[in-house]
């Protein structure tokens, strides 16, 4: 029996529409109409689109024997990196994992491998950023390194969530199936804690919303994403990114969490009031023992942190690391400051004590490895100026030579304050 019509025609197809047919009609020409017969093949052809790019996104995947073992990776990063051995061995197999979660095929089985977010516990400028960046050189994968603490909830000011992934699609130059097998290392991610553990007393739009946000992405879920990162271009068409494969990695120094951990661990951090050198002894010995229900005393909600499974820490610098950090990294400060010198034709070397002096003034003005350089910088300003264009071939920098240096320059007064 013939379907009863409706009277309308589709602009589309040409065809008449029968009476329960659904009409949409065009919001901009009145008596335009389409059939939903006409939609719903236009929606099964987007999606076979969209399903040939995931395909062929994944054909573009890596065989596994292309990929760098743990200990490449390990070995990769000890070049650059010195120490954190045990956030070193964390991340290479999380990435090394990373890659195979790629390369797998989900018709042979029913088995899915998951992805394994990583969360990184350390004191601020013991090599967080550099890790994440030493990382990104190495992989063929698009990397973007953001800040949690410019993120508020949708509504306030400051950026939304989704504009995590903007910096990701730019790393990929837009091409949203490579984005979608990315790392994204979010930085600062202690800032978003739950600043009390009564969420409801005030709003915390910083805090508790962001994490709640924060989670859709971590499980993965199709977002829509603002092209150019946010509400400057309100009128820009959002681009669904699908989270499934994207690798998080997530740092932050959760200043005083060793407190927490102490309590947790039934004891106290013995000290912290009086000798600054045992202080940094015991936050070291606890930071080893950081465990997911410390970082929920903090004020990460436990959808959060189930969602980050791995989670390892850094260790405070101590002299020898500093010292180290100084000179053996392939772009060690110390090799930086040669190669300038070289290319004026001036070979330039440190005696140990002057090295040994650089490291001290950066402990003594609690600057750590970020204030290596400034110190350099300050010793090696005038050398800087003078030797261009004079006749001079070779320079040692003695301990005699730095001291003056540093003093001359106000290190105390500017630095300290
Ligand atoms: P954060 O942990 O706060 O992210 P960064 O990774 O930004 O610290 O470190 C700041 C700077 O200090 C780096 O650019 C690097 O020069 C130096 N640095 C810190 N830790 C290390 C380390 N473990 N090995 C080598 N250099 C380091």
């Amino acid at each position: 029996m013939a379907k009863k019509s409706s009277g309308h025609t589709c602009s589309f197809c040409g065809g008449p529409m029968s009476a329960d047919a659904v009409v949409v009609p065009s919001p901009l020409e009145p008596g335009v109409l389409i059939c939903s017969d006409c939609v719903a093949g236009i929606s099964d052809l987007l999606k076979e689109v969209a399903n040939d790019k995931r395909q062929k996104a994944a054909n573009d995947v890596k065989s596994m024997d292309q990929v760098p073992t743990p200990r490449e990776i390990n070995d990769y990063l000890n070049q650059y990196v010195i120490g954190q051995d045990s956030a070193k061995r964390y991340l290479s197999v999380a990435v090394y994992n990373h890659y195979k979660r790629l390369a797998q095929k989900l018709d042979d089985d029913d088995v899915d491998i998951e992805k394994s977010n990583i969360i990184i516990v350390g004191p601020t400028g013991t090599g967080k950023t550099l890790l994440a960046k030493t990382i990104a050189r190495l992989l063929d994968v698009p990397f973007t390194i953001v800040d949690a603490t410019v993120l508020t909830e949708a509504g306030y000011v400051g950026e939304d969530i989704e504009s995590l992934l903007t910096r990701l699609l730019q790393a990929a130059d837009y091409d949203v199936a490579k984005a979608e097998r990315g790392i994204v290392f979010i930085d600062e991610i202690d800032k978003i804690a739950r600043k009390s553990d009564n969420p409801s007393i005030t709003r915390d739009v910083s805090g508790e919303g962001v994490q709640q946000g924060l989670l859709k992405l971590l499980e993965g879920s199709i977002v829509n994403v603002p092209p150019q990162g946010g509400r400057k271009h309100p009128e820009a068409k959002m681009i669904p990114v699908d989270t499934k494969n994207i690798l998080f990695i997530c740092g932050g120094a959760f200043d005083g969490i060793e407190r927490k951990i102490a309590n947790r661990l039934n004891t106290h951090v013995v000290g912290y009031a009086t000798d600054s050198n045992k202080q940094k002894i015991k936050r070291d010995n606890y930071l080893r023992y950081v465990a997911p229900q410390d970082l929920k005393s903090f004020g990460l909600i436990p959808e959060i942190i189930g969602r980050l499974p791995i989670l390892t820490h850094l260790d405070p610098l101590d002299r020898d690391a500093l010292l180290r950090v100084l000179t053996e990294p392939k772009n060690a400060i110390i090799k930086q400051y040669q190669k300038m010198f070289k290319m004026d034709g001036v070979e330039l070397t440190f005696d140990q004590s002057a090295l040994e002096l650089i490291v001290d003034k950066a402990i003594e003005y609690k600057l750590g490895a970020r204030g290596l350089r400034s110190i350099v910088e300050s010793i090696m300003v005038d050398s800087m100026y003078d030797i261009p264009g004079s006749d001079i071939k070779s320079l040692n920098i003695t301990r005699d030579y730095a001291l003056e240096q540093i003093q001359k320059a106000h290190f105390e007064t500017d630095i300290v304050q």
